[in-house]
């Protein structure tokens, strides 16, 4: 595909990013007729789900619900395999979404974007590329991922290893074959504990190097049958009016009470039908149980007893326990088999609490007490969450101030869509958002809506330039703030809070009040002539 002759009109909008959010940005906001032009760094569509092919990799969230509702005929057309649809089942998903509404077109693929500035006199931002792409628009759209920017830490040696390495937000395409392999995986995370069970299976030995433990749910996958698709598509909409108005973009709600005041046969069952249920939702069996540590304490026995269950080596499942965050303050894991990988003969868990990483040499790791002898070594150390791949383009805003300056105390947002200083830039699903707290494609999806509903009331007002106040970006980060603080969200060491990167601010990034708390907010913003942004008219060069 060739570029369009940028040269003869200024764009309209420029999308960074083919993920989710960068797809339906594409789709909606040329569907308002706006002439808009995306640059994603990948060689496809799909963001995550192209660049995380990890063995396990699949949602967390169901399915049906993992996608996206814009479309009545896309939702009633396409046909999910499993209630957690696998990395490969989803991005063929996306791929379809790309095809079926011609998306493809609209991006320039392995075109990384480097700098966008904001010129004050033609109210235009300028987007240049690392292929020396040089466009001006009116509006600049990150679609840029909250989950994009992999984490490699910096341990001593990592390069002089010669065996084989791979981050699993990188995993090479035509996959990879550990037969006969000594393997080391770093990393408890989501990423880690889903591929730690596949690896096994093929690994001659695979060490699994933990620093802290996470807890996990069994996901409790089934294949889908026809009834079932019938079931649910029949409810459809039903079903995402739900997710709308919940908490977490899933169609799911919390028992009201709190765990303290039902008897504990009642809890017992409450927490095993949602054990069942599988995965992330354990967190919000009763509505306090990441507000009340007491409450949260029962969730954490109740898990507790179920790792001891699976786990054959007792010791080994008092490493595997997690005890320096309450249950559900990182993201629960959803697995497969996770727990039952430890009762292998193959499998050796390795504790770096009690002897830490020292360095990495041409032959393996070594800790404090041991060296391993390795073939392979997997990073599944995460990401640079929510502000990474915006702190990797040179933004700059009014007076070339530059966005890495703005947030270097922290993102400062106002309802995570826009930045004081930073005219008629939107961020979609970025701090200051539910964001990863939620199902993302819904929450991409009322992100785009709005961003495309402000920039209809701009144009149908004869306005220019978009952009918060310096006052609702403080009173928003006050919110946010307050609302996090009466959980028990910000105790844990989590990368919601960027205790991940070292270095990095630790400030509890995501808006944590719930999606339909959330959607109302922004709803209420617009309807009142968009409260808290400032709107200007600004006769362009
Ligand atoms: P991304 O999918 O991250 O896409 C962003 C795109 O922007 C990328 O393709 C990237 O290459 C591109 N980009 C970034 N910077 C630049 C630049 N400077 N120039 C050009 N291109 C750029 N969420 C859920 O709700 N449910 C789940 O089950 C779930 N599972 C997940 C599993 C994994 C393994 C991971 C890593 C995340 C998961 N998430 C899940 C979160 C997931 O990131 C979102 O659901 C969603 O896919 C994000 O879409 P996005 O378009 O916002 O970002
Ligand atoms: P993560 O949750 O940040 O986990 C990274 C792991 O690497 C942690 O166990 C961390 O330990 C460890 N680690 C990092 N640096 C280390 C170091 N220097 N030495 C030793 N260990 C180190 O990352 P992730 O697993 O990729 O998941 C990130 C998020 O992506 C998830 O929370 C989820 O939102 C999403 N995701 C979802 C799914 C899904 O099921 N659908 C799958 C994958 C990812 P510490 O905890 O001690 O820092």
């Amino acid at each position: 595909m060739t570029d369009p002759d940028f040269s003869t009109a200024p764009l309209d909008v420029v999308v960074i990013g083919a993920g989710v959010a960068g797809l339906y940005a594409m789709h909606r906001l040329r569907a308002q007729g706006l002439s808009v032009h995306g640059f994603e760094a990948g060689s496809g569509v799909g963001g995550t789900w192209y660049f995380n092919r990890y063995p396990g990799a699949r949602c967390d969230v169901e399915s049906f619900d993992y996608s996206y509702s814009f479309s009545e005929e896309l939702q009633q057309h396409w046909d999910w395999s499993e209630k957690y649809a696998a990395q490969p089942e989803i991005l063929a998903y996306l791929d379809h979404v790309a095809e079926r509404f011609d998306l493809r077109s609209g991006f320039t693929f392995d075109t990384r974007v480097e700098s966008a500035h904001f010129d004050e006199e033609s109210a235009r931002w300028r987007v240049r590329t690392d292929w020396g792409h040089d466009v001006t628009a009116r509006f600049v759209v990150c679609a840029t991922g909250s989950l994009s920017t992999a984490n490699i830490p910096n341990i001593e040696g990592r390069e002089s290893f010669t065996g084989e390495v791979f981050h699993t937000g990188f995993w090479p395409h035509e996959g990879v074959d550990f037969t006969g392999k000594r393997v080391g995986v770093i990393g408890t995370g989501s990423s880690g504990i889903q591929s730690v069970p596949l690896i096994a299976e093929q690994a001659e030995q695979l060490y699994v190097f933990q620093r802290s433990a996470n807890y996990s749910v069994p996901a409790g996958n089934t294949p889908l049958d026809d009834a079932r698709r019938v079931e649910i598509k029949a409810g459809y909409a039903e079903r995402r009016a739900l997710s709308k108005r919940s908490g977490g973009g899933s169609p799911f709600v919390s028992d009201p009470r709190s765990a303290l005041e039902v008897s504990e046969a009642e809890r017992t069952a409450a927490y095993e039908e949602r054990w069942k249920l599988g995965g992330v939702l354990f967190a919000k069996t009763f509505a306090d149980q990441t507000s009340r540590l007491e409450a949260n304490e029962t969730a954490r026995q109740f898990a507790e007893v179920k790792i001891r269950s699976v786990v054959e080596d007792q010791s080994v499942a008092d490493l595997l326990i997690p005890n320096d965050h309450p249950i559900g303050t990182k993201r629960i894991v959803t697995d497969t088999n996770y727990y039952q990988s430890y009762n292998r003969d193959n499998v050796s868990l390795v504790n770096l609490k009690k002897a830490p990483i020292e360095e990495i040499d041409a032959t393996g790791i070594r800790t404090a007490d041991a060296h391993y002898e390795l073939d392979a070594l997997v990073f599944a150390t995460g990401f640079d969450a929510m502000t990474g791949a915006l702190d990797r383009i040179d933004i700059r805003g009014r007076g070339a101030e530059a966005l890495r300056e703005n947030w270097n105390a922290g993102p400062r947002t106002y309802l995570g869509l826009g930045i004081n200083g930073f005219p008629n830039l939107f961020i979609v699903t970025g701090p200051g958002s539910p964001s990863v707290l939620t199902n993302m494609i819904l929450a991409a999806e009322q992100h785009v809506d709005w961003i495309a509903d402000a920039i209809a009331y701009l144009d149908a007002n004869e306005l220019t330039t978009i952009e918060p106040s310096a006052e609702a970006v403080e009173g928003w980060l006050e919110e946010c703030s307050r609302r996090a603080s009466a959980t028990l969200f910000p105790s844990a060491n989590s990368w919601y809070m960027g205790a991940n990167i070292p270095g990095k601010t630790r400030i509890f990034m995501p808006f944590i009040g719930g999606f339909g708390v959330y959607s109302d907010i922004c709803a209420e913003v617009a309807s009142a002539g968009y409260r808290g942004f400032e709107t200007a008219s600004v006769v362009r060069a």
